[in-house]
């Protein structure tokens, strides 16, 4: 049996072949200098290549390094979920597995943890080698959500971060599955601060977030964190409302009081049908993204499926589970 560890990395793999040999390696020299004993668990997101047996072969090589294996490719902000809830350490630490989150912050990370904050965050100074198309919609992502929620989430922050076990605690309690981890983590409070670095360039391979994803995740974000764009339809509707009770006395005083005819002609009507009807399906479609997601609330599934693990203690099992409710459930192979 390991020592209690007193730090947890959690790490999401989907598709990081090329990244986990060296993943392993800066990850062993930064926390073995930290002299305390420390796991590192990898989350197989459902991967086609090579990682699962890469991280089985690490698994059974160092009794650190344990792995989960899901059951298909849940998405990202899952499989960090599915780490947390297997994390035993006193600190848990997320970070990307392709490195672009260098390991070496974890450092500054754990002297700010160890003066008493509860949660130490990574915000990028820079980007290194992304398009500027990722980081253009990036930079306006960060300021939309900060705009528009009440809970202080802070701009240019991923989801590379510590945290102390009694906001780990708090947030597997949180079973929503519309995730957005680093808005969760705000929300949960304690004592919040910023180390910043500067976000290197993917060490191989390419991005697994596809602009459908993407967009889906920025979707999660504004409807997990806010109210505003429903709350928005009103001002508009004020808006257009004012516009008609204004227009009544114009046009009828212009037909009375000249000759000309003001407004003729389909073509005025045909562009304001459209621009109407467009108003109205985009606010059906905000309408629909909540509703969709507190359907999906509803139908209370479990977050994830576990195929199967590796490297994990069998009596520290019970420990993994979520608090509150018992739905992540595993579906060991073999028996
Ligand atoms: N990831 C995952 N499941 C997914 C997509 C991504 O587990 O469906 C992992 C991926 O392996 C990486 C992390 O999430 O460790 C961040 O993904 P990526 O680097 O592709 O995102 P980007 O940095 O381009 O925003
Ligand atoms: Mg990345």
């Amino acid at each position: 049996m390991t020592s209690h560890p007193r730090y947890s990395i959690v790490a999401p793999i989907f598709n990081e072949e090329g990244n986990i040999p060296l993943l392993y390696d800066r990850m062993c020299r930064v926390m073995d200098g930290l002299g305390e004993p420390w796991e590192m668990i990898c989350v197989n997101d459902g991967s086609r290549d090579r990682s699962a047996e890469l991280l089985d072969e690490l698994a059974a090589r160092d009794s650190r390094i344990k792995a989960i294996h899901f059951a298909r490719n849940f998405g990202h902000q899952i499989a960090v979920t599915a780490g947390i809830d297997y994390a035993l350490g006193d600190a848990v630490i997320l970070i990307d597995a392709d490195l672009q989150d260098p390991p070496e912050l974890i450092v500054d990370m754990v002297e700010r943890w160890k003066a008493g904050y509860e949660v130490v965050y990574a915000t990028r100074e820079r980007r290194e080698g992304e398009t500027w198309f990722k980081i253009f919609t990036a930079h306006m992502f960060y300021r939309v959500i900060h705009a528009i929620t009440d809970v202080h989430i802070p701009v240019d922050t991923g989801d590379f971060r510590l945290m102390d076990r009694r906001v780990v605690d708090v947030l597997k309690s949180m079973r929503e599955h519309s995730r957005f981890i680093r808005g969760m983590t705000s929300w949960v409070g304690f004592r919040q601060i910023g180390v910043s670095y500067v976000r290197d360039q993917r060490h191989s391979g390419e991005t697994k977030y596809p602009l459908r994803k993407m967009i889906r995740f920025a979707l999660d974000a504004i409807t997990g964190f806010s109210f505003w764009p429903l709350q928005i339809m009103i001002y508009v509707a004020l808006l257009l409302g004012v516009l008609a009770l204004l227009a009544i006395p114009f046009v009828t005083i212009m037909r009375v009081a000249t000759d000309t005819l003001w407004f003729e002609g389909q073509a005025t009507t045909i562009i304001l049908l459209l621009l109407l009807s467009s108003f109205q399906l985009f606010f059906l479609f905000v309408l629909g993204q909540y509703v969709a997601r507190t359907y999906d609330e509803t139908r209370n599934r479990p977050l994830y499926v576990v195929a199967r693990t590796e490297g994990f203690d069998s009596q520290d099992t019970d420990k993994h589970l979520p608090l509150l409710t018992e739905e992540a459930f595993e579906v060991e192979s073999g028996d």
